[in-house]
């Protein structure tokens, strides 16, 4: 069993007991459990630097060194500073989904095989439809898995909105394009376009998606991400957020046991605001990214 950052924190302000303040000396020590913590949860090497040089900066000031509870306020500063790098700094209209556009606005979902696009594609369906009283359509791009645009149909109806079919014999923008014109046609105010993944990253697979974003111009480009994936969410977020500039990541799978630093890995290398995450396979688990709650997490 691993031990939690709060843990690690924890155990430190123990032995400083009978210091009265912080010193460098042991502020070095703290930084170092901190380090070991996100290192532990799974947070990649730049982030877990970067972080560190933000506490410490914080850390040295007057904050920490001479206060009453040293403990408490170094505390204090790792959570905030776990909060700002994913997201709590944002506004309410960055971390919002953007529908701001002559609709039908699109969202373009891509990521690899498995990440939980088609699923969020459904979930997202129902929050605009129950939640925001859209009108939505969907539709699957993806000709290399029959299954997968099935998957959609069935999920896409328990959400209450509509589905495009997908003619398979089709290219994926051909398809696209058909049902922007019908979402058009009959006044649908979201299309929700679910693309083809892999398993991993190949260039075939971005030219394909790319061709799809340059083309549609969505409103919202997001990244599915798997949070139980690690590392390899993270490089396959960065190398989709090259080709694709992203608007925003989708967090699924957040009911397993990883401790999130996924999350913050993805938020920080891409630069892109968490918006929505996945709590359950159910179509009703998603829910708006809360970065606090986040933070509380990796701490554990
Ligand atoms: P895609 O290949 O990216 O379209 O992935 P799918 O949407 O087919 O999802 C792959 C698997 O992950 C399915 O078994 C989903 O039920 C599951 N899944 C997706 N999102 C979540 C989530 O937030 N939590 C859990 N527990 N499972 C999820």
């Amino acid at each position: 069993m691993l031990n939690t950052l709060s843990q690690r924190l924890s155990r430190v302000i123990k032995t400083m007991r009978g210091q009265a303040r912080l010193t460098e000396e042991n502020t070095k020590e703290m930084l170092r459990e901190v380090r070991i913590a996100l290192l532990e949860a799974d947070v990649a090497l730049p982030v877990v630097r970067e972080l560190i040089a933000r506490i410490k900066a914080k850390a040295m000031n007057e904050e920490v060194i001479g206060n009453l509870n040293p403990g408490q306020a170094l505390v204090g500063i790792v959570q905030k500073e776990l909060t700002n790098i994913i997201g709590g700094s944002l506004s309410e209209k960055e971390k919002e989904l953007n529908l701001a556009t002559q609709p039908p606005a699109i969202i373009l979902l891509a990521g690899l095989q498995g990440a939980g696009k088609t699923t969020s594609a459904g979930k997202l369906a129902r929050y605009l439809v129950a939640d925001r009283k859209k009108k939505v359509l969907t539709v699957s791009t993806d000709v290399y898995r029959p299954a997968a645009a099935d998957q959609l149909k069935v999920i896409t109806e328990q959400a209450g909105a509509d589905n495009f079919p997908m003619d398979a014999s089709l290219k994926p923008l051909a398809i696209a394009r058909d049902a922007l014109a019908h979402a058009k046609r009959y006044f649908y105010d979201v299309l929700i376009v679910d693309t083809a993944g892999r398993l991993s990253i190949d260039e075939a697979m971005m030219n394909e998606v790319a061709e799809l974003h340059d083309d549609l111009k969505p409103s919202e480009t997001m990244f599915v991400a798997d949070a139980m994936l690690g590392q390899t969410a993270v490089q396959a977020a960065q190398a989709f957020n090259e080709r694709l500039s992203l608007t925003g990541v989708i967090l699924t799978k957040l009911d397993g046991d990883s401790r999130g630093g996924a999350a913050l890995s993805v938020a920080y290398t891409t630069g892109k605001p968490i918006k929505f995450v996945g709590v359950s396979e159910k179509i009703d688990g998603l829910e708006p990214f809360n970065p606090e709650g986040m933070a509380s997490r990796i701490l554990g």
